[in-house]
C-alpha cells in the first residue's frame, strides 16, 4: 500500500509506503488528511491506513532535476521529430557535439532518422532550418509524475490543484 506524502502547503511532495506514512503520523510528523479505508494493525493499535498525509511543518525542497537520457527526451518529446514533425526516435545534438555542442537538455532535441542524418554536423543556420520551440531544460512537476505512475482516484484532489497551477506558470 502506498501512501501520498503532502507538504504543509498542500503540494505533493513523494510518494511513500503506508507503513512509513504511519511512522510518520505516530511520531507526530504528519497528520492523516484521507484514509484508505483498510484498517492496519499493530501489536498495541489499530488505525486507519492513511491515504495521504500532510506533514506538520514545511520542508524546503531543492529543485529537482530530470537526468537527460534517451529514455527521458523521447518521452519529453513524444518521440517527435523537432525538425519535420513526424516520428523520431534518435537524439539530436542541435549543435553537433563535433562543433562544441554540449549533451544538455538546451541543446538536444528527438529526431527521425532522416533529419537526424541530413543535419549531421550542420548548424541549423546553414541548412536554414528553425527550432518550433525554445530549448530548456524541463520541470519535473511532481503532481504529474505522481498521477502517471499511480493512478489513485483518492489522490486526485490532491495532484489536480497543483497540475493546473504548473500549467498557469507555464502559460
Ligand atoms: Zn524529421
Amino acid at each position: 500500500m502506498k501512501t501520498l506524502v503532502l507538504n504543509a502547503s498542500y503540494e505533493p511532495l513523494g510518494v511513500v509506503s503506508t507503513r512509513r506514512a504511519i511512522l510518520l503520523v505516530l511520531s507526530g510528523k504528519a497528520s492523516t488528511v484521507a484514509a484508505s479505508g483498510a484498517l492496519l494493525h499493530s501489536r498495541s493499535v489499530v488505525m486507519d491506513a492513511p491515504s495521504v498525509v500532510l506533514l506538520n511543518q514545511y520542508i524546503k525542497v531543492p529543485r529537482r532535476r530530470i537526468p537527460l537520457t534517451r529514455k527521458s527526451a523521447l518521452e519529453r518529446y513524444g518521440h517527435v521529430c523537432a525538425y519535420c514533425g513526424k516520428y523520431g526516435d534518435t537524439l539530436d545534438h542541435v549543435v553537433p557535439r563535433a562543433r562544441g555542442g554540449t549533451h544538455s537538455w538546451d541543446n538536444v532535441v528527438v529526431a527521425c532518422f532522416r533529419c537526424n542524418n541530413h543535419k549531421s554536423d550542420s548548424l541549423l543556420a546553414e541548412l536554414g532550418w528553425k527550432l518550433p520551440f525554445e530549448l530548456r531544460e524541463p520541470d519535473l512537476d511532481m503532481a504529474s509524475l505522481i498521477s502517471l505512475r499511480w493512478n489513485e482516484p483518492q489522490w486526485d484532489e490532491y495532484t489536480t490543484p497543483w497540475r493546473r497551477h504548473q500549467l498557469q506558470l507555464a502559460g
